[in-house]
């Protein structure tokens, strides 16, 4: 028996001796006393038996072993991360189909960082196209035996073609009742044209949620998601937030870089003081990315700054100064250690689908043709597809980084980005090293509120 490559160990957590591990495969998360430290510090040395240790401390090692922490030998911890990837891979998750559904390529927005820019088009869902969506996703439901259909409405700014969500929503929602599929949608807008009475008549077919997007306070927001004409739009978003609130689930997102970052507490106390801040069902915030180049050069890549951010010590600050900012204010983050599959890699799992109804397994490559899947005018996907379950870019991962399961050799987009291409490995060990243990600690303490909540 021996302690797998994939445990990770924080020591002197949370008290001086003992330690909580964590697998970064199973996300078995356990606190150990000192005894049991010591026995696994044994463990990472030498191989051991079970017979070597007593009956009481032999049921806690299986325990161990049952969660991944501890594995028999190195033919154990290989076949199961075979099996981890083999299932992440061929076998979809039948509960839920996810589909982001794209009515427009349009927006009436500026935003400094719009990683759509190069492919704003004035392409909108019509209803011929809208038949074809609706019955590919029907056609796609049945072979593959999902039990929940699950759509966010996307774009450009969906509600600029507000249209194809009363007329997908009403006939999926009557389909999904007398075929026995659970079905709800949410959408993705900018905020600028929700209205009390869309949001009432969207949740009869099945509206579960909106996410708006705020990056920051007044100043910081408006500079960088403008209407298209320069004018703020924070104003508008929070009084629109406000008319809705109460109406149906609302989700803030927010996205930050080094300049807009120091307004997020703003934003948080503005939002408290307008009462909004306790009602909103999730807030978060993630970085400014950099984008691929104009249609016909996507390696072309623009915003590259954003990139040299992370690459230095920023990106570990941000997050862990921002998770403290919500937890302080007794907002739940989530859970901050989590798999990262790659839906590129995966046989089934979501898509996404622009309005001429092309179909993407990743949103950060939406409007780019060469990197599309398939088209709802055929069944299956393309030739494409089989391309990206070719990469296995975990493979070329070495040997002893416990991340493997989690990273998997990192984001196909990313990889992208910094090499023009999306088979090599695009590796953050270092962030990882960093950052992993502080969220282990904050997740830890996030489990144990919870059970003394409940
Ligand atoms: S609202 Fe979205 S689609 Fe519109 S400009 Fe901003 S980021 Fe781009
Ligand atoms: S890309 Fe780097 S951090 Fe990720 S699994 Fe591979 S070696 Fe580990």
């Amino acid at each position: 028996m021996k302690l797998s490559r994939y445990t990770l160990l924080v020591d002197d957590y949370p008290q001086k001796g003992e330690c909580i591990a964590y697998h970064t495969r199973t996300q078995a998360m356990v606190r150990l006393n000192s005894q049991m430290r010591g026995i696994l510090r044994r463990l990472a040395s030498v191989d051991c038996l079970l017979s070597d240790f007593s009956p009481g401390v032999r049921d806690e090692l299986s325990l161990l072993n049952e969660m991944g922490i501890l594995v028999d030998d190195e033919l154990q911890e290989r076949q199961r991360l075979d099996d981890f990837f083999r299932q992440i891979k061929y076998e979809p998750n039948i509960l839920e189909f996810e589909v982001t559904l794209l009515t427009t390529y349009k927006c009436n927005f500026r935003c400094v960082y719009c990683f759509e820019e190069s492919v704003k088009d004035d392409i909108s869902l019509d209803k011929q196209r809208s038949d074809m969506i609706i019955r590919w996703l029907i056609n796609r439901i049945h072979r593959r035996g999902y039990r929940r259909l699950f759509l966010v409405f996307y774009g450009g700014e969906p509600l600029l073609n507000a249209e194809p969500i009363d007329y997908i929503g009403r006939i999926l929602k009557h389909w999904a009742a007398r075929n026995g599929v659970a079905f709800n949608f949410g959408i993705i807008t900018n905020g600028s044209l929700i209205k009390p009475q869309l949001i009432d008549r969207w949740r009869e077919i099945g509206l579960d949620s909106i996410r708006v997007c705020i990056d920051g306070d007044r100043e910081a927001h408006n500079k960088k998601r403008p209407f298209i004409n320069g004018a703020g739009t924070f104003d508008l978003i929070i009084e629109n937030v406000r008319r809705v609130v109460d109406r149906v689930k609302v989700g803030v997102v927010g996205n930050f870089d080094k300049e807009n970052l120091g307004s997020i507490p703003g934003l948080l106390d503005y939002l408290e003081q307008q009462e909004l801040l306790y009602k909103l069902d999730t807030i978060d915030f993630s970085p400014i990315v950099s984008r691929l180049g104009g249609k016909d050069n996507p390696a072309a890549i623009e915003l590259g700054e954003c990139l040299s951010f992370f690459a230095r010590d920023g990106m570990f600050d941000a997050t862990m100064w921002l998770r403290r900012e919500l937890i302080a204010r007794g907002i739940d983050a989530n859970p901050g250690m989590a798999i990262n599959s790659c839906p590129l890699i995966m046989e089934d799992g979501g898509v996404a689908i622009d309005p001429e109804g092309v179909i993407y397994k990743c949103n950060s490559f939406l409007g780019y043709p060469e990197f599309s899947v398939g088209n709802v005018r055929e069944d299956d996907f393309n030739y494409r597809h089989r391309e990206f379950m070719e990469i296995e870019a975990w493979r070329r991962c070495p040997d002893d980084c416990p991340y493997v399961p989690m990273c998997q050799g990192g984001c196909r987009f990313f990889c992208y980005l910094e090499n023009k291409n999306l088979t090599d490995i695009c590796c953050k060990r270092g962030y990882f090293d960093r950052i992993c243990p502080e969220l282990i600690k904050l997740d830890y303490q996030r489990e144990i509120s919870k059970r003394e909540n409940q």
